[in-house]
């Protein structure tokens, strides 16, 4: 049997009805731009987080993890309210009550106020900026529909978990996290509008071309990252109005010196040049891809981070010293992931140099007097459904 069921049978004393997963992600490029309305390009991990779950009709929701130290969290589904999420050992169960929350909101055309029993399992590091809060949030969805039959479209799965995360835990990302894991497809990345929402699944076969990609959690996450993170984004949104656009997406490429002519504030400049700059190298590195140039997506990747860490400033020594290494022992090309201050990064390098370029990694950090990161190949899997 299925782990997660086996435990959900041991936790309630009873079968769940079913068990659904959806992955973490790794943005292949397109950092910094969903909030910008831009375009990014993001692939599913192998890893997954796993909800079994079994429909009640008492009205209450009772939720419970393997990954925490926390017990059998008890809710009233009716009663879910964003002014009060739970708090302190509990706080993880905002993201499946806020799911529910925002399923709620939306009306969907099934009584989820009868409650349900949820039992969570994840392979998904937390923290390290391969989107556990979004696979945890899309799985849960898609546990919460399924129990009542619904298959809503996974962009509006993917909208729902991202309103409970900005809504209901208080966090202001972007759509990017959830549509990957709820849309991607196995040997794809996939190629993402934010604007929109259209998406596109671009092959992304690394392995028959001889290619591994790896990730390095770096195992830190500096405390900086949240404020850096809203400052960034109101940073933008006065660049996008100063400029008279209704986002920094609505910029083109070939009009950036220009714009960047009109903007006084020297930091300002900075950001604009990286989002937009960002939103150019994803439509490159699609274009390589589709012509199965894969390796022509490296340099772009290496550009993206050095962007980050000049012009948005959101990399840190450790992500740093990951990708000029990956670099150095022959990656095609490194870079963060995600948010920044820590979390992950991404190398692009051929298959058979995967042994070499961990270990030049690893000692690179403990030379440096870092914790050794934790190094993983990935490959681009398929997004979130149900398994049982
Ligand atoms: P990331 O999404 O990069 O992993 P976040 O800070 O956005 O980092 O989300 C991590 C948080 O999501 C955790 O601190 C926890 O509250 C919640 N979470 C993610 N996965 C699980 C899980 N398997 N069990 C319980 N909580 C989880
Ligand atoms: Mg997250």
């Amino acid at each position: 049997m299925n782990r997660t069921a086996g435990e959900f049978r041991e936790l309630y004393g009873y079968s769940p009805e079913g068990v659904w997963a959806a992955p973490g992600r790794v943005n292949l490029i397109g950092e910094h731009t969903d909030y910008n309305d831009g375009f990014a390009l993001p692939f599913a991990l192998p890893q997954r987080t796993e909800v079994a779950a079994a429909r009640r009709t008492d009205g209450i929701l009772r939720l419970h993890s393997a990954d925490v130290r926390a017990g059998v969290l008890t809710l009233d589904a009716a009663g879910l309210d964003p002014a009060r999420p739970p708090r302190g050992a509990d706080a993880w169960a905002g993201y499946p009550a806020g799911v529910a929350w925002a399923l709620l909101e939306a009306g969907l055309p099934a009584d989820l106020t009868g409650g349900a029993d949820l039992h969570v399992r994840s392979e998904v590091p937390t923290g390290a900026g391969l989107s556990s809060s979004a696979a945890l949030e899309v799985a849960t969805a898609l546990a919460l529909t399924g129990l009542h039959g619904l298959t809503p479209p996974s962009p509006e799965l993917a909208a729902l978990a991202r309103r409970a995360e900005n809504a209901y835990v208080g966090v202001p990302c972007g759509v990017m996290d959830q549509m990957a894991s709820a849309c991607a497809t196995e040997g794809h990345a996939l190629r993402l509008d934010t604007r929109t929402l259209e998406q596109r699944h671009i092959p992304f076969d690394c392995a028959a071309a001889g290619l591994g990609l790896l990730v390095v959690d770096t195992r830190v996450r500096h405390a900086l990252a949240d404020g850096a993170y809203a400052e960034r984004r109101a940073t933008c949104h006065r660049a996008a109005a100063a400029l008279g656009l209704p986002a920094l997406r609505d910029l083109p490429y070939a009009g950036l010196e220009e714009a960047l002519s009109r903007l006084a504030d020297p930091v300002a400049r900075r950001r604009v040049r990286h989002v937009v700059t960002e939103n150019e190298r994803v439509l490159r590195v699609e274009e390589s891809l589709r012509a199965g140039r894969l390796r022509e997506a490296g340099p772009l990747l290496s550009a993206g981070h050095a962007s980050l860490r000049e012009d948005y400033e959101v990399s840190c020594p450790e992500l740093d010293l990951a990708v000029a290494t990956a670099e150095a022992a022959g990656a095609y090309g490194a870079r963060m992931t995600g948010g920044g201050f820590g979390g992950s990064a991404l190398a692009l390098i051929d298959a058979e140099a995967e042994a070499e370029v961990t270990r030049a990694v690893t000692d690179a950090f403990v030379r440096a007097g870092f914790r050794p990161p934790r190094v993983t190949a990935a490959a681009p899997a398929a997004g979130a459904d149900r398994i049982l």
